[in-house]
Parts: structure tokens; sequence; C-alpha cells
């Protein structure tokens, strides 16, 4: 099959009988150019785990398997019985389900992956990429297509309106840039959305790595209310270790934030000097 042809794509489809489904967020990529350029963008080096998320028809599959195995997790049965077909030859490893688990659950069986790429479904993305970041190994690199609007809070600087939670999780473990946009026409069907390439490349120095799950709480209970202070957010916080409202008030100002401040003009490595505060008062690992 043309994998750049909408009359191809239709036509496999119909002939597996199933149809493009909005609620898995199925746009396949039609345009030969931008399938090459998001996988150059892969990096892939010997002995590297890959892997894909929502593979589709095969769209970047069929260049990725080019230079090695590839391990794909795909939701939809109609397009996994496709591609078990298409790709019978090819060492391709499907893992049916919602990729929201089945990433946790492959990474702890078959080892956490070194490079993912995906063209992601724009419901899931976001789960989907904490699922992601969450991992005790997360991968060295993250190649992900997502909406425009997903791309700009991934890139936010801290202080902007599109500054978020996400943002701040990512940033902890990555250096997030955009290299391009993908317009409309590229996608069949075509979306009502444009469509931004974002590569995530793991830091050398992450925040927090000692204290990742208190610092996901942390980050959490500070954007909870995005119009309160964070000292308002933290304040009655106990469950995190927070006593009252002096004590939240000298866990910040030992972390350099502003009680009077909004979390979106905290920074990510502030957020890291708060949860490492809070975990020294606490006196015990988390
Ligand atoms: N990679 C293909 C391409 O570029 O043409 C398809 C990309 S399409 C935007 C998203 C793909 O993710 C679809 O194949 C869809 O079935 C799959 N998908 C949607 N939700 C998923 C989930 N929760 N877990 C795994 N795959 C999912």
């Amino acid at each position: 099959m043309n994998l750049n042809s909408p009359r191809d794509i239709t036509a496999a489809l119909r002939a597996a009988e199933i149809g493009p489904k909005k609620r898995w967020g199925q746009n396949f990529l039609v345009d030969g150019n931008v399938r090459r350029a998001i996988v150059a963008l892969v990096d892939r080096r010997q002995d590297d785990r890959l892997w894909e998320v929502g593979p589709g028809l095969g769209a970047l599959t069929e260049l990725l398997l080019a230079a090695g195995p590839v391990t794909a997790f795909e939701i939809d049965w109609g397009l996994i019985a496709y591609l078990r077909t298409a790709f019978a030859t090819d060492p391709l490893t499907i893992v049916a389900g919602d990729a929201v688990q089945t990433l946790r659950e492959a990474a702890h069986t078959e080892g956490a992956p070194d490079v993912v790429v995906g063209n992601l479904p724009y419901r899931s993305a976001a789960p989907i990429l904490s699922a992601l970041f969450e991992l005790s190994r997360p991968p060295r690199r993250i190649v992900a297509t997502v909406q425009k609007e997903m791309a700009d809070r991934l890139v936010a600087p801290v202080g902007t309106r599109q500054y978020s939670a996400f943002t701040v999780a990512a940033a902890a473990v990555y250096r997030v840039h955009r290299p391009f946009d993908v317009r409309p026409a590229c996608f069949y069907p075509v979306p009502e959305v444009v469509s931004s390439v974002v590569v995530m490349d793991q830091r050398l120095d992450p925040v927090c790595a000692h204290h990742r799950a208190l610092f996901r709480q942390v980050k959490d209970s500070l954007f909870a209310g995005r119009r309160k202070t964070v000292l308002n957010n933290l304040k009655g916080r106990s469950d995190l270790g927070v006593r009252d409202a002096d004590h939240a008030r000298s866990l910040l100002e030992t972390a350099g934030i502003t009680p009077s401040d909004r979390a979106e003009r905290v920074g990510v490595e502030a957020f890291g000097r708060l949860t490492e505060a809070l975990a020294a008062s606490r006196g015990a690992p988390s």
C-alpha cells in the first residue's frame, strides 16, 4: 500500500472493515516528507530499544523498521490485525491495549525503552506522555507529534499562561524543543487543528531525581488552585507533611519562592528545591 495515498488508506481500512475513529485520534500521516522528517529526529543508536505509540497503518513504523526492531503500542484491534499481516516478515512486536497502561507494564516486564516515537492521539497524548515521564527509567529521547496547543504548553516559559503542571512535569526530566509544525493537510482524515513535532531529550541533571513521587505531589498541589497563591495551595497539605501556614511559608522561603506568587511564576528548579526542603523536613525518604 502507498502510505501517502488517502485513497489507498481508505481502501485498506474498508478491506479490514475499520474506519478512522475520532475517539482514538485516528488521523493518519499521508505526507512522505513529514514522515521522513519525523523519523530522522529519532537518533537511534545501536542496540537502542525503540517503541512506537499508536502505529496506525504503519506510516512511521515502516520507516522505523528499516533501522531495527520496533515495539508498537496500539489500541485498535482492527489496526492490529492489519499491521500483523502487513509487517508479517518484519521485526515488529505489537502490544495491544491502552498505551497509558501497557507502556508501564511493558517497561516493567521487558525493560524501559531508549527512544519513543509517536504521532499521538489527541485525547490521550497528555496521559501517554505523563506515563513516559514517570517511568523509573524515562526514555533518553521522545519524538512526539501532538496538537500545537499541547506543544505550546510543553515549551512554555515560566510566567506565561501556557506554563502548567504539565510543563513542569516535562521540564523536570527533559529539555524540550519543537523542530516543526505539521499542517492539517498532511493527515487523513484532515484534522481541525495544527500539529507540532516535539523532541524531548533527557536532562543530564534531572530535577529531584531522588524524590520523584513527592515532586509530582508538590507540583500538583501548587497548581491545584491556579488563582491561589502558592502559600494558600500548600498550607493545607498535611497529607504531604505540611504542618501549618508557618511551616508552608518557611518551606517556600527555603526554596527561594515568594509565598504570594502563583504557581505559574515558579520555575522547575524552584519546585525541586521546595520538594527537597519538604523531604528534609519530613525526615524520611519519599
Ligand atoms: N502513526 C500513525 C500515523 O502517523 O499515521 C497513526 C497515528 S494516529 C494520530 C494515533 C494512533 O494511536 C491510532 O492508530 C490510534 O488507534 C492509536 N491510539 C489511540 N489511542 C491509543 C491508546 N490509548 N493507546 C494506544 N494506541 C492508541
